[in-house]
């Protein structure tokens, strides 16, 4: 089943969050043959929990810490993400790898701490203008994905991974389908070499730029297991729409 995440970002008060879900829920036809899902920032999770607990939308976070409680100020553990109902969490996003200076290191002990609370990991991936013109998309990627999931190879088929170009984040320019097409390939390739056995579980979204006059483009692709989208999931309709768009 292709998923279709929203990543608010620090973006929607508890009001705003309110708004919107109302609104979506109203939009939105729920369809057998996809997952919706809707991560808000860490103060909406509550509110936004029980307005979907009796929706097939899914909730998700944005970021997670791996330890499980204990002093670390400013962070949210995962077992607090679970009381909230929250199924997924978005690990590695390029905001909290070049704004914050995550290292690949600590993406690989959220996503292992993930999969040991039983929440399912999206790991984000993706090159940076300059790596991509130096012609280093794959060994980027490739470096992204084998560090993240080092030691955590038998367990493939329990994480999602987005493939975000950080030059399509937020700038209103797409990769072209194919130049994804391109890269999920490569992705699906290296999990294959990473661990035979998970082979098809693991779903590569694309995100970067997807808007409504887009997203079909991607998802009429069979490698495009899916869609991460930002800017364009903060309107309830415009989210809508791209989830009914293929
Ligand atoms: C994102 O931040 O995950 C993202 C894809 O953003 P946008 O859709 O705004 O490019």
């Amino acid at each position: 089943m292709r998923l279709i995440a929203a990543n608010w970002k620090m973006n929607k008060t508890v009001k705003e969050t309110e708004d919107y879900i109302n609104r979506f829920l109203q939009t939105f036809k729920p369809a057998d043959d996809r997952e919706v899902l809707i991560c808000p920032p860490f103060t909406s999770l509550y509110v936004a929990s029980r307005m979907l607990s009796n929706s097939p939308v899914k909730l998700g976070a944005q970021n997670c810490y791996y330890e499980k409680a204990g002093a670390f100020t400013g962070e949210v553990s995962l077992p607090m993400l679970k009381e909230l109902g929250c199924s997924y969490v978005i690990v590695g996003h390029s905001e909290r790898r070049h704004i914050f200076g995550e290292s690949d290191e600590l993406i690989n002990k959220k996503v292992s701490a993930c999969l040991e609370e039983g929440v399912r990991p999206i790991l984000c991936v993706g090159e940076k203008l300059e790596d991509r013109e130096a012609g280093m998309t794959f060994k980027v990627v490739e470096t992204q994905v084998r560090l993240a999931l080092s030691g955590l190879e038998d367990y493939v088929d329990q994480i999602d991974i987005a493939y975000e170009p950080v030059w399509a984040i937020g700038t209103g320019v797409p990769a072209t389908p194919e130049d994804a097409v391109s890269v999920h390939r490569f992705i699906r390739d290296l999990l294959k070499d990473l661990n035979p056995r998970s082979e098809g579980k693991t779903r590569i979204l694309y995100g970067g730029s997807v808007k409504p006059s887009n997203a079909r483009e991607f998802m009429k692709h069979p490698e495009i297991g899916g869609l991460l989208v930002g800017s364009a999931s903060l309107d309830p309709d415009s989210f809508a729409k791209i989830v009914e768009s293929f």
